[in-house]
């Protein structure tokens, strides 16, 4: 976890309220190792929490009203906590007033919260911002509250308030991953079942780092294209009959008539076995660096059948796997965002260096890169 964002929120709350806030809160972004597009077909995926997060200093209210701030947005939002609903909260803060709306739909008594949130996610990048917000946002009213709301609800809250306040269709990992993270461990999610196993994943001490690569094309989930991939596997798993593509065999898909529902049908049964064998190493102790031809099969999948990369993403994982990498993919909803590569840890930087000539070769606009490990998820960062 990086100490800046709570020492800033910290600091602004002070200025912004003129008291110390009651408690200090943080809940990482995170990159999906494997497992794209399973997440709203009941499979698995295997995120894990990163170092980069959102930082929430948090004070009750005198009234039941949210008063937010933060340290990347101008304005100071005040919103009474009864006029917030779908459709009337727009921009970041719906981000935060969602929360406070689906714990008052599941009816909890809530407090205001005078709040400043402060995050090191790049936003929109495909590494979770949003999750990062709304997780270290619910934590706090949890905690303030005293709602006693296991983690796993808390994820529940925190993508309610996304699909519905903000209007974003997405799945449960990113929340899950924020709030079920574990320094060391990568977070192995049945979406089905909601259970978590932590897996352990430590890449140092093989001599590893994964790399990621932020394409700074900024991934739009770009709603009709997200639609039509949802509305695709839905259609190919009535088509053969069973509650989800989670359901199907590989075998089963010859009996979809229709070359894009196969296609997008294959990406997602192909990549809920993909996650299954990373699993399966991992568990068993391999070497890590066996779990990379099934990052790049997986990132195939995704540009062939699923067909969610753009050039620029593409490109970055071409250029890292000629420069040596085990293996690369995009991670993330597509149509932009980051690429992750498992990489010799003294290759990273001469890697990074070859994705940035690529990119001014090409023309795009530079990458940004770092290194990272699975890190500890979101917790209370005072103690109290
Ligand atoms: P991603 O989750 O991949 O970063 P999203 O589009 O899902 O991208 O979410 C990004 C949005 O989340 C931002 O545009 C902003 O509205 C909100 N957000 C994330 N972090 C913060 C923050 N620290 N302060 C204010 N808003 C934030
Ligand atoms: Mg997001």
């Amino acid at each position: 976890m990086s100490a800046a964002p709570a020492r800033r929120a910290a600091a602004l709350f002070t200025e912004t309220f003129g008291s110390r806030p009651d408690g200090l809160w943080w809940a990482p972004g995170r990159v999906n190792l494997i497992g794209e597009h399973t997440d709203y077909n009941d499979g698995f995926v295997l995120p894990f929490a990163l170092g980069h997060g959102v930082a929430a200093a948090a004070r009750v209210g005198t009234e039941p009203v949210l008063r937010v701030r933060s340290g990347q947005q101008a304005e100071i939002v005040e919103l009474p906590l009864a006029d917030v609903a779908p459709g009337t909260v727009s921009g970041w803060s719906a981000y935060v007033a969602g929360v406070a709306w689906a714990l008052l739909q599941d009816g909890h008594r809530l407090p205001g919260l005078d709040l400043v949130v402060d995050g090191d996610v790049p936003l929109g990048a495909g590494l979770s911002s949003s999750a990062a917000l709304e997780c270290a946002v619910a934590l706090a009213w949890n905690d303030l509250a005293g709602l006693g709301l296991s983690r796993t609800a808390l994820a529940g809250i925190a993508r309610r308030a996304e699909n519905e306040v903000v209007g974003a269709p997405t799945g449960v990992m990113d929340q899950m991953a924020s709030l079920h993270g574990r320094e060391g461990n990568l977070v192995f999610l049945d979406t089905r079942s909601l259970g978590v196993e932590h897996i352990p994943f430590d890449l140092a001490s093989a001599g590893l780092a994964l790399l990621v690569v932020d394409s700074r094309t900024p991934h739009a989930l770009v709603s009709g294209e997200y639609a039509e991939r949802r509305r695709s596997c839905r259609l190919a798993a009535e088509r053969l009959g069973v509650p989800a593509l989670r359901d199907a065999a590989l075998d089963d898909l010859a009996r979809l008539d229709d070359d894009l529902l196969l296609r997008r049908a294959r990406h997602v049964v192909t990549e809920d076995a993909r996650v299954a064998e990373v699993v399966a190493a991992l568990r068993a102790g391999a070497d890590p660096r066996a779990i990379g031809p099934l990052l790049t099969t997986s990132h195939a999948s995704m540009r062939d059948d699923f067909e969610i990369t753009v050039p620029p993403v593409d490109l970055a994982v071409t250029t890292a796997l000629d420069a040596g990498a085990h293996g690369a993919r995009m991670t993330g909803g597509g149509f932009g965002g980051c690429v992750i590569a498992l990489v010799d840890r003294d290759d990273a930087e001469p890697i990074a260096r070859r994705v940035e000539a690529a990119y001014a070769g090409a023309g795009h606009g530079p990458p940004a890169a770092f290194t990272t490990r699975a890190h500890e998820g979101a917790g209370r960062l005072d103690g109290a």
